[in-house]
């Protein structure tokens, strides 16, 4: 009989770390000493880019045959802001009326010690099974998420290992357990525009060129177009203006450049490609007729994607809705996450706690919600590998 892991236990020794994005200190230790003891093999992998923090992820086997369940998250948390706000201390993991309290508990320490419990009473019960079990998990996931689960996927890509399934733990239930499975996310592309004019004295406009009315041009006209109406699986596409910037130490000078970023969170039926070709066409164009000068960069940080509603995921929405009687939504909003680059390699969704603490002062769990994840991560694994 192999050791049974507790989600309760476990998850309390997680959150008494303090691995505040992108420190680890320790944390990945504790989820490869238990992965061990379950007799998965351990690969700790560092990624450094030059001028970032060293990040430590991990990524853990039981078995090689196929198919290949993988369950993706991130021990990294953010910081606690104010401590005077908590009621708790966020690195005590107390537990007080029923939940458990700590930065990192939804998001996602404890959807891990949920994972981990379940895989450990799996193994209790079917030492061999037709499959293999894996765990990818990255200390960069808060933070800039250059080196986390981007890097491990190339690696995993070049070693060809398959997986053929990936559950990402992350809180995508908003208020109740059982509310919603992540099926895919929008798309964030970032665009850095500077319109170049001509300073000049404010009474002789004709002498200079204000590139604040391009600029007001541009935003407007992007703005006020819209992207599209949605799909089945998408909500519109939507842009919103972040900054807007006009450096200019008096009012009496016609400033000589103007700045803006704006965000698109997008759908399926744009990409990174076609969105800047269309922000570039608009900028242009007013571009010429002002003729002022622009500067534009784009920055994406991440595509949209959509893993199809098949038999697999049927099967787990069936599984969520009998255990928590909830009418289980397959969704595609929110934030990105670290799906964005597991799609490449293997279909996923995500499906964890309840994230309505999450990144809050008093960010905590109910006891009971956690109970119930472990026993529905325990009844996917077992239909996964169920061939009756
Ligand atoms: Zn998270």
């Amino acid at each position: 009989m192999s050791k049974l892991i507790d989600e309760i236990r476990f998850t309390q020794e997680l959150i008494k770390i303090p691995s505040i994005t992108p420190r680890d200190l320790g944390a990945m230790n504790v989820v490869t000493k238990h992965l061990k003891k379950l007799g998965f093999k351990c690969k700790l992998m560092s990624f450094q880019k030059k001028g970032t923090e060293k990040i430590i992820n991990l990524y853990a086997r039981y078995g090689n045959k196929s198919p290949n369940l993988c369950f993706a998250g991130h021990t990294d948390v953010v910081p606690a802001g104010d401590l005077t706000a908590w009621s708790i201390d966020p690195f005590k993991a107390k537990i007080k009326k029923g939940y458990l309290f700590g930065r990192g508990v939804s998001d996602m320490k404890g959807g891990i010690g949920c994972f981990i419990s379940a895989v450990s009473h799996f193994l209790n019960q079917n030492k061999k099974f037709d499959g293999s079990i894996s765990f990818l998990i990255t200390g960069d996931e808060e933070g800039i998420a250059v080196n986390g689960t981007k890097r491990v996927v190339e690696y995993l890509k070049k070693k060809k290992e398959k997986i053929d399934f990936c559950i990402v733990g992350e809180p995508s239930n908003r208020s109740k357990l059982g509310q919603m499975i992540k099926n895919g996310r929008r798309g964030s592309i970032t665009t850095y525009l500077t319109v170049k004019g001509k300073q000049g004295h404010i009474a002789y406009p004709s002498e200079a060129l204000n590139p604040a009315t391009p600029i007001i041009k541009i935003l407007d006209e992007l703005k006020s177009r819209s992207l599209d109406k949605g799909n089945k699986n998408f909500q519109p596409s939507n842009l919103e203006i972040t900054k807007i910037h006009i450096d200019n130490e008096v009012d009496n000078v016609i400033p000589a450049k103007a700045s803006a970023t704006f965000n698109i969170r997008y759908n399926n039926l744009h990409t990174f490609n076609s969105l800047k070709k269309r922000i570039l066409t608009t900028i242009k164009k007013i571009e010429k007729k002002f003729k002022c000068k622009t500067e534009v960069k784009f920055i994406s940080t991440g595509v949209s994607f959509l893993t199809n509603p098949n038999q697999t995921v049927k099967k787990i929405q069936r599984i969520i809705q009998k255990e928590t009687r909830q009418k289980t939504k397959l969704s595609t909003s929110g934030g990105t996450s670290d799906a964005r680059f597991i799609k490449d390699i293997a279909p996923c969704i995500e499906f964890g706690l309840v994230g309505n603490t999450m990144h809050q002062v008093d960010e905590r769990s109910s006891i009971k919600d956690m109970k119930k994840l472990k026993s529905i991560y325990l009844k996917i694994i077992k239909s996964f590998f169920d061939k009756s």
